[in-house]
């Protein structure tokens, strides 16, 4: 368990900054107790110049790798040259990237947003609004079924979606116009789609945040079939799982599902800077109209250059394909680890969770806690799930080290 030094960062130390987190930041997360400083690839340091294999990339957000050359050299010209005109003058990195991110993905028009939260507000606005304008749903009546344990985001009415205590305890009033129905359920979902004032429905085709939850096959083509029968709009939430994470450009393409709306976030700027998109048909995108939605910074040429620059990187670099090879190696790797913690591994790509079964009150946690101390950081989802998700541009013999202080990790609790 070999790890290199930078140099040491003498102006702060880890306990420093995490006080500082602490005494002036919200507490609105739980970070594990390691402050970085410095990302390369599939590597970041702490300011104490340990090194480790990034396992979380930033929750999918750092596919191409930390601090990717080609992404940060797009970033840095155009800061150089112009950052923000708003929307109400053109400028000219946006349609140049609008052609080349609809042309990527096979639609007739973009919506540039920024977070992922976002993205997933506008698709919702533009599913409601075409619920009324093109399917005559009345008034105020529109639907939009969700599943149980998404996670989309956390604006209210993404919240309103989910059925996370901690997303939702005491932020209600709640926004109405939200059907849940449980995932990877086709017979719940042919039901609820029964009611003719629905609009659409919102899946992520692998649920990240509630653990790596990967559907049945034929889950995605079957609901996508349903949602056409009864003339509703089927909308993918890919901000985790697309952009070759899942080992296809998009996770649909699994199953040779085009959405109707697709919606992408983090990877689409290789975690450099916050964009978000949400592309769909003509028929579909035109029913928004000058002034009914937008965003200050949506589609401002630094973020135009840096999802050009990051779309190259996993086309050039043929990330899918690696994700898609290197996810079958890792799997078999983790199944192969003899230790009573793993009860079960699952994942496509390289999206992978490991399910931890506690061990004398050990959890994920701890194990988690262990494997930084042995140079690799991932964070438990839920409290008995670990996420397995390096960047995209590892190397198999990366992989295979990175298998060996799982394995070296996991045998410490025995
Ligand atoms: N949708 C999915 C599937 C996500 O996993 C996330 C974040 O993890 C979001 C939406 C929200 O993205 P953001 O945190 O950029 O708002």
């Amino acid at each position: 368990m070999e790890t290199t030094t930078v140099e040491k960062n003498n102006l702060m130390t880890s306990d420093k900054a995490i006080a500082l987190e602490d005494r002036f930041g919200a507490h609105n997360y739980h970070p594990l107790p390691v402050v970085l400083s410095k990302g390369e690839g599939v590597f970041v340091w702490d300011v104490e110049g340990k090194r480790y294999y990034d396992f979380l990339s930033a929750y999918s957000a750092v596919n191409q790798g930390h601090c990717h050359p080609h992404i940060i050299n797009a970033m840095i010209e155009q800061a150089k040259t112009l950052t923000l005109t708003s929307r109400a003058f053109y400028n000219d990195a946006l349609g140049l990237y609008e052609k080349f991110v609809t042309e990527f993905f096979g639609y007739d028009k973009v919506l540039p947003m920024n977070s992922g939260a976002e993205g997933v507000e506008t698709a919702l606005k533009i599913v409601r609004k075409w619920g009324y304008e093109k399917k005559g749903i009345p008034t105020n009546q529109a639907k939009i079924i969700v599943c149980d344990d998404n996670f989309h985001g956390r604006t209210i009415t993404i919240v309103s979606a989910s059925n996370d205590p901690d997303s939702t305890h005491n932020f209600g009033p709640f926004t109405p116009g939200i059907v849940r129905i449980p995932y990877n359920d086709l017979d719940a979902l042919a039901k609820a789609l029964e009611d003719e004032t629905v609009a659409g429905m919102m899946v992520e085709p692998i649920q990240g945040e509630a653990g790596v939850n990967v559907p049945s096959d034929g889950f995605l083509s079957g609901a996508y079939e349903l949602c056409k029968k009864a003339g509703v709009l089927f909308v993918a939430d890919e901000v985790q799982t697309g952009i070759a994470r899942t080992g296809r450009l998009i996770a649909c393409h699994h199953e040779e599902v085009k959405p109707d709306v697709l919606i992408l976030g983090k990877a689409i700027s290789g975690g450099v800077y916050p964009v978000s998109a949400v592309l769909a048909d003509d028929a579909i995108m035109n029913v928004i109209k000058p002034g009914e939605h937008g965003s200050t910074f949506g589609g401002n040429p630094i973020a135009c250059k840096v999802a050009v620059a990051a779309l190259e990187v996993v086309r050039d670099e043929k990330l899918a394909e690696r994700a898609q090879y290197l996810g079958e190696i890792l799997r078999e790797a983790l199944r192969d680890i003899d230790s009573d913690m793993i009860s079960l591994v699952r994942g496509k790509g390289l999206l992978n969770a490991i399910v931890i079964t506690p061990k004398n009150g050990k959890e994920a946690w701890d194990v988690c806690l262990a494997l930084k101390e042995n140079g690799l950081l991932a964070k438990p989802t839920h409290q008995h799930i670990i996420r397995l998700a390096p960047p995209l541009v590892i190397t198999e013999e990366q992989l295979m080290e990175c298998v060996d202080i799982i394995r070296q990790t996991l045998a410490q609790f025995d």
